[in-house]
């Protein structure tokens, strides 16, 4: 439910009704500025918000039903209204188009800095895995926390922010100390119990859409992570199981317009995971851009023939500048500049 104030409501009506909410047990409240009334989202036991009376109160213009099965990242919450976050000096959101570039995996120091100043005069942001979720139990799992110090030396080295993925509740703090943003990975969109310890950290979190989940299930996923307290979630399509198996994932561009009406959260499309074959990343790129996503996460190695995950679909270093400017050029046509710092 949401509980609209009346335009003129104090900040004391606004805390009566939150601890009315509170004081259920069952009710998660959160309050949500607006362009000229404040709103108290009213999450959960539906009947008990009912049983309340809210619309009694002084300060209370109305008290109307939240729709839709995921909340917190519903477009309703923020009255249909986009969210811009500042990541770092990075923005994301309706206006910019944040390019996210940097190796599937930290494989060693010296890769990760060849990788990083490569990409660093066109990207937004730079990606690089620590820990790998694998198929297979025997593959290269990813350096783990030694990655982490290498990541932050390219940080420091480039500006760029880093985006990495926490892949288990034990390496949570280490991974929040150096990562701006958090990753969670296609096959963790369902680890509710990793959702909302990311959720906790204090970063913003990119949540990549699950395998074979649906777009309500993946604003679900967000909604775990948002009701912790971060704010900054941005979604990604990263494609999804079909019975076409000619490309790696099928990439659902038709998400990505779906989503800027159902969400207010940024999207972006990681087109390398889904083509899994660097030939088709940068038509998935343009065609990202063209459908309106807030961004891409691609990634980039200087040797990918000798790369330990996912060589095939990595661009090389030196393609990679002229792909950008191509990508940022289709993300000009529709209205947006780099999200550069
Ligand atoms: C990745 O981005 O490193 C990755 C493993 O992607 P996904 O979770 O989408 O498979
Ligand atoms: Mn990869």
């Amino acid at each position: 439910m949401m509980i609209m104030m009346a335009p003129e409501a104090s900040p004391e009506q606004i805390r009566q009704v939150v601890a009315r909410l509170e004081a259920t047990g069952t009710v998660h409240p959160k309050v949500v500025p607006g362009a000229s009334q404040i709103a108290v989202a009213a999450i959960g036991d539906a009947a008990a918000v009912r049983g309340l009376g809210l619309q009694a109160l002084d300060g209370v213009d109305q008290v109307v039903p939240l729709s839709r099965p995921y909340k917190l990242a519903s477009s309703e919450l923020s009255h249909h209204a986009p969210s811009v976050f500042d990541i770092a000096g990075r923005r994301i959101g309706p206006d910019t188009f944040c390019i996210v570039a940097g190796p599937c995996t930290v494989e060693s120091r010296e890769q990760t800095l060849r990788v990083a100043e490569a990409v660093a005069p066109h990207a937004g942001m730079l990606r690089g895995g620590a820990f790998k979720p694998r198929t297979s139990p025997f593959s290269f799992k990813g350096l783990g926390r030694p990655a982490l110090e290498i990541l932050a030396e390219a940080r420091e080295r480039t500006g760029l922010p880093v985006v990495t993925e926490l892949t288990d509740l034990q390496q949570a703090d280490a991974v929040a100390e150096v990562a701006d943003v958090i990753q969670i990975g296609a096959r963790n969109m369902q680890n509710y119990a990793l959702l909302e310890v990311a959720g906790k950290l204090g970063r913003p979190v990119l949540l990549k859409r699950g395998l074979s989940s649906t777009l309500e299930e993946l604003l679900m996923a967000a909604d775990y992570v948002l009701k912790e307290g971060t704010d900054e979630v941005v979604l990604c399509e990263r494609g999804i199981r079909t019975f076409e198996t000619a490309t790696r994932f099928t990439l659902d561009l038709g998400a990505i317009p779906w989503l800027k009406l159902h969400t207010h959260l940024p999207v972006i499309v990681d087109p390398s995971h889904a083509a899994g074959d660097r030939r088709l990343v940068e038509a998935l790129a343009r065609g990202a851009a063209a459908v309106g996503a807030d961004g891409i996460i691609v990634e980039v190695h200087d040797e990918p023939e000798q790369a330990m995950c996912d060589g095939p679909q990595q661009l090389r270093t030196r393609d990679f500048p002229r792909f950008a400017t191509e990508v940022l050029a289709h993300a000009a046509l529709v209205g947006r500049r780099p999200s550069t710092g």
